[in-house]
């Protein structure tokens, strides 16, 4: 999984670098490995706090369900 300089995981277009995505762009939240997540202090730029960090959570729920049903089709 692709991290930043302080070791905090990369999402988004941000973490499409050296393990490019098969075929799609990555979802806002989604690792430098595809289906493969990152959420709240752990992600690269997050803000640090409960309330971000639960948010972001509810968020990737969805994406993660659009990355089953690809991988079901
Ligand atoms: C002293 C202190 C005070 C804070 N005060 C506030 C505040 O007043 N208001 C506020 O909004 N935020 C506050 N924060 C920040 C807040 O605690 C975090 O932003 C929030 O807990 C992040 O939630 P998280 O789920 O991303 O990570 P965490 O709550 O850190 O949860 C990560 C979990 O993953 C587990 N874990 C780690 N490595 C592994 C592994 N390899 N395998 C399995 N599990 C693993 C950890 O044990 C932990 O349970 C404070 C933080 C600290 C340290």
């Amino acid at each position: 999984v692709a991290v930043d300089g302080g070791g905090f995981v990369r999402v988004g277009a941000e973490a499409a670098g050296p393990v490019a995505l098969p075929g799609r762009p990555p979802h806002v939240l989604e690792t430098s490995v595809p289906g493969i997540f990152a959420v709240g202090d752990v992600r690269a730029g997050s803000v640090k706090r409960v309330a971000s960090s639960v948010g972001e959570g509810s968020v990737v729920v969805s994406a993660v369900h659009q990355v089953l049903a690809e991988a079901r089709d």
